[in-house]
């Protein structure tokens, strides 16, 4: 693990290109390069995300980009947990509606009808897992607690970041991505992976 870790070139087991953009940002000035899977001959790889918890899945994409690709690979899996929902979407949140984002979140919205701006907390959780090609990994977990409004507002982030509000009434889409970073659960496991592989160097 340790010498493979001292390299600061690692794949990124996603398809999804916000997130990507979100881990070059947090990445860069720490001195952590990635390269996308179509960088490095890693298009097609797409295993199945059966786990029940963030961790299982972000464990399954990590190993099976590292394994296959022979390089340190770094995977998210990440969601949101709504607790008039019982934690739904979670681990489910990509998937809710079966459609696309705006589907995803206009089913919350219906699934949260009735229910008063205080019992509509939830929070952001992202799992980062850093896997090496010989098997050995460390997971790393950031969170991010929130209110779902009633209405959407803004246009930047994405998922359900029009209707994921702050405590200072704004929504994750109404600030710039660098704000986002500073408070998001993505930006909090991404400074605990530097920090962690900071300890391994
Ligand atoms: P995954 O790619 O299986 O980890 O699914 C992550 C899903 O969780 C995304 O497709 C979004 O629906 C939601 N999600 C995770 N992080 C964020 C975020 O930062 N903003 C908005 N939605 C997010």
């Amino acid at each position: 693990m340790r010498n493979h870790m001292e390299t600061t070139k690692f794949v990124v087991a996603t398809h999804n290109v916000h997130k990507v953009k979100e881990f070059q940002r947090i990445l860069a000035p720490l001195h952590i390069d990635i390269l996308l899977p179509s960088q490095c001959g890693g298009e097609n790889i797409d295993p199945v995300e059966d786990g029940e918890t963030f961790e299982a899945n972000a464990i399954i994409k990590a190993t099976a980009f590292a394994k296959a690709l022979g390089m340190p690979a770094l995977a998210d899996d990440s969601g949101i947990c709504i607790d008039a929902l019982g934690g739904a979407p979670g681990v489910y949140s990509a998937r809710y509606s079966g459609g696309s984002d705006d589907d995803n979140n206009e089913l919350v919205l219906k699934n949260l009808e009735g229910v008063p701006y205080e019992q509509r907390t939830a929070r952001y959780v992202c799992v980062i897992c850093c896997a090496d090609p010989d098997g050995s990994y460390f997971t790393v977990r950031g969170e991010c607690e929130g209110i779902i409004g009633f209405e959407y507002r803004g246009e930047n982030g994405f998922g359900y970041d029009p209707l994921f509000y702050m405590d200072n009434g704004k929504t994750f889409a109404e600030i710039s991505g660098e704000e986002k970073d500073v408070r998001s659960h993505r930006g909090k496991a991404l400074r605990l992976l530097a920090e962690k592989l900071a300890e391994k160097q």
